[in-house]
């Protein structure tokens, strides 16, 4: 029997004909049509004052590190469980990342632990959706606030989540989204930087433009561009955005879809994890998730290894998720050791991901399923 992937990528739409469309067009440079409709789709669904392409997450939370002006000796805090470039954008600029503990039942940022983390240099809080469940938001901007510090919400795994009502990626003054081809919605490699307040928004256009003032060259604003500030090249090309847009204009499709995929898993897992100490994902009351990924949480590290073989046995491309950034070999050279983040330490060593993806079809879900439930740790 053929594997089943843990994520399949593919087309969900009209991707090729906007692709063809883009290229027809002569050019496939960045800031064109399909880009604009993007970031226009975007700013209509978030309420975003302002969204922009990037050419992935990572590149929008360096972006994001550059518009706070981080530098050296500043900390930011942020989650040990979490992708590494959460980190590493602050790191570039020369802070101190300052590894948080999550909570045992969203994985997030543990917003209890939070306040005393925060001292006189630190410059930002980075808050991560895990698999699209929001963060205890308002206690994390309340704490943040009272201390000065803007929330950069990394938002990979949670375009079209909401929490209070409100979409994610909008409640910090920051927010990242990522359209790596593992995420809802993706172009392969691809990004945009969620901008809350109008105040970033002519600084972020020149860093994105490698320093210059090209976007408001482009819009006739001034008659040549000229080096402005320090920056990169972080524009998306059209080609990639027609892609995107093709995928993003299938959103409540695909959300649909992958709800429905999530819930299913649930319903099904709901007893077998019950009776051998297996934890489901956890959504509180004031939390629309984006429903990104599906994550059983098995008792312990041996548990988890034998789920993982068993599943590869049975064809099935059951993953584990993060490594603590604490512990790791770059970790250890801000402070980071084993033992100072107990959940993180046990939540990573006990984490297996069920493949999950908005082309699975009933067949592959139920195959994946049976095969769950054939295990007793
Ligand atoms: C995928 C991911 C990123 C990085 O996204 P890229 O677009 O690949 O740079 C950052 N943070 C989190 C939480 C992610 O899952």
């Amino acid at each position: 029997m053929d594997m089943i992937p843990f994520n399949r990528a593919g087309a969900l739409g009209r991707e090729r004909e906007l692709m063809a469309e883009a290229l027809a067009r002569g050019s496939i440079l960045g800031d064109g049509p399909f880009g604009k409709r993007c970031e226009a789709l975007l700013e209509e669904c978030t309420g975003a004052h302002r969204a922009l392409l990037t050419t992935s997450c990572t590149h929008a939370l360096e972006m994001a590190a550059l518009l706070l002006d981080i530098r050296p000796g500043d900390e930011v805090v942020v989650p040990s469980f979490t992708f590494v470039s959460a980190a590493n954008a602050f790191v570039l600029r020369g802070a101190t990342p300052v590894f948080a503990e999550i909570r045992g039942d969203t994985l997030n940022l543990d917003e209890r632990l939070l306040p005393p983390l925060l001292t006189e240099r630190t410059r930002a809080v980075v808050a991560v959706h895990y698999g699209g469940v929001a963060c205890e938001m308002d206690t994390i901007l309340a704490a943040a606030g009272k201390a000065g510090v803007p929330v950069v919400e990394d938002a990979a795994h949670a375009l079209f989540g909401g929490y209070r009502g409100r979409p994610l990626g909008t409640l910090g003054a920051l927010g990242a989204l990522s359209f790596h081809e593992t995420k809802n919605f993706s172009c392969g490699e691809g990004g945009a930087l969620l901008l809350n307040d109008g105040s970033f928004v002519g600084r972020a256009e020149i860093l994105r433009e490698k320093g210059t003032d090209r976007s408001r060259f482009w819009r006739g604003e001034v008659d040549k561009y000229t080096w402005r500030d320090v920056g990169s090249s972080w524009v998306l090309s059209d080609l990639s955005a027609a892609f995107l847009l093709g995928q993003l204009e299938q959103h409540e499709r695909v959300q649909a879809r992958r709800r429905a995929l999530w819930e299913r898993y649930r319903a099904a897992l709901a007893d077998w994890a019950a009776r051998h100490g297996v934890s489901l994902p956890h959504i509180p009351g004031d939390c629309a998730p984006a429903w990104h990924l599906f994550h059983l949480l098995l008792p312990d590290a041996a548990a988890r290894a034998a789920f993982l073989a068993h599943m590869h046995a049975g064809g099935i491309a059951a993953v584990f998720h993060y490594l603590p950034l604490h512990t790791s070999p770059m970790g250890a050279r801000f402070g980071g050791r084993a033992g100072i983040l107990p959940v993180t330490e046990s939540v990573a060593a006990r984490i297996a991901r069920l493949p999950f993806y908005t082309l699975m079809t009933d067949d592959e879900q139920d195959r994946v399923i049976a095969r769950v439930l054939d295990f007793a740790p």
